[in-house]
């Protein structure tokens, strides 16, 4: 008796768990575009580092290129929960670097897998919080800086939202007086005289220049292109070489409607490139692309002089203003060999004087 109690109850235990395990095991289709497999599977090894598991047969997923127009505005993407379906803008996803292509999936796998929703609250330095921030909130400021060692941080937020405030983002820190370790000058350039200028700036007539006040005033009077223009163009005679460690400090005011910035950059790589921008009081926010910082200046009115100083030092790249330390990045792949390139930006109706620019060798 117990013995054919035993067998009948295993019986209906197999047949309870071939039904089960058939109604779970049926899979539903994966369809991701060949353009997207790559960062679908850096989500899903992310995950996986931190004990995460995805099994995408379960509920099924499609990452397609689609339509991202929602209430008569174009997005990047699109996540649509009741599909199970990611959508991305074609012509927005063309003309995107290596990393916001990556952060835009990340972002919308976020949305679908993780169910989260947005968040563009900002940290100590006015960064970004998370990879989940949005222009649409109204507590919007930056997008996160998705590179070099920020990376880590932001898909740590990503999987895990109480992620504390990461070194770099750190105000106290961020505040930090510039460093007195030893430089040594090797090019001054004052504008007390105008300079022979290269054909390329002095041809374009979007760009005007002028030397009065011991200035050079740079002004871009397009409503549509903006410019940037490599410092080394503006000193004459000074042949841009290889510094290993430096530092590049320029004197400037803003006079635009919209603040010049300044890029760093190294080998042409996305990583190795972060964007400054200068924001004035009162003037208009630039844009808001990734890769990008915002500096808010000391000055009180759009006349006050500032100085900008972007130090490279052992791969790492720092910013101060007025002797503040803003920005703490670092370049990926380190180029000793490359040349230091720092560029003027100036977007749509702006303009800058520069007093100065100063470089040193570390
Ligand atoms: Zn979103």
């Amino acid at each position: 008796m117990s013995q054919f109690y035993i067998y009948r109850l295993n019986v209906i235990f197999i047949l309870l768990f071939l039904v089960g395990c058939s109604k779970s095991k049926e899979p539903k289709p994966i369809i991701i575009d060949v353009a997207f497999q790559k960062y679908v599977d850096i989500f899903l090894a992310e995950a996986q580092k931190r004990n995460i598991e995805f099994n995408l047969a379960d509920d099924g997923i499609t990452v397609q290129f689609g339509s991202t127009l929602l209430n008569g505005k174009e997005y990047g993407g699109l996540s649509i929960p009741t599909t199970r379906t990611i959508n991305i803008n074609k012509n927005l996803w063309e003309t995107s670097s290596e990393l916001g292509r990556e952060s835009l999936i990340l972002h919308e796998l976020g949305h679908l897998l993780l169910k989260r929703i947005h968040k563009s609250t900002v940290l100590g330095n006015n960064e970004a919080q998370s990879l989940m921030a949005s222009i649409d909130d109204s507590n919007f400021k930056s997008l996160p800086i998705y590179q070099g060692f920020r990376k880590k941080y932001y898909l740590d937020e990503l999987f895990t939202p109480s992620t504390p405030t990461p070194e770099w983002a750190n105000s106290e820190l961020i505040n930090t007086p510039e460093s007195t370790s030893p430089k040594t000058l090797i090019y001054e350039q004052n504008f007390d005289k105008a300079i022979q200028l290269a054909p390329n700036l002095s041809s374009n007539t979007n760009i005007s220049f002028d030397f009065s006040d011991g200035n050079m005033s740079i002004k871009n009077t397009s409503t549509s292109t903006e410019y940037a223009y490599g410092i080394g163009s503006f000193l004459t005679n000074f042949t841009p070489t290889i510094l290993n460690n430096y530092e590049v400090t320029y004197r400037f005011r803003n006079k635009g409607n919209k603040g010049a910035s300044l890029i760093w950059e190294q080998n042409n790589l996305d990583e190795n490139r972060y964007l400054f921008g200068i924001k004035i009081p009162g003037a208009t926010l630039i844009n808001a692309i990734s890769g990008y910082f915002y500096a808010i200046v000391n000055a009180n009115s759009a006349g006050d002089y500032n100085i900008i100083s972007v130090r490279y030092e052992n791969s790492n790249v720092n910013v101060w203003i007025n002797g503040k330390l803003i920005f703490k990045g670092n370049a990926v792949s380190t180029a000793p060999n490359d040349a230091w390139n720092c560029l003027i930006h100036l977007p749509t109706d702006s303009a800058i004087d520069v007093d100065y620019i100063k470089v040193y060798r570390l």
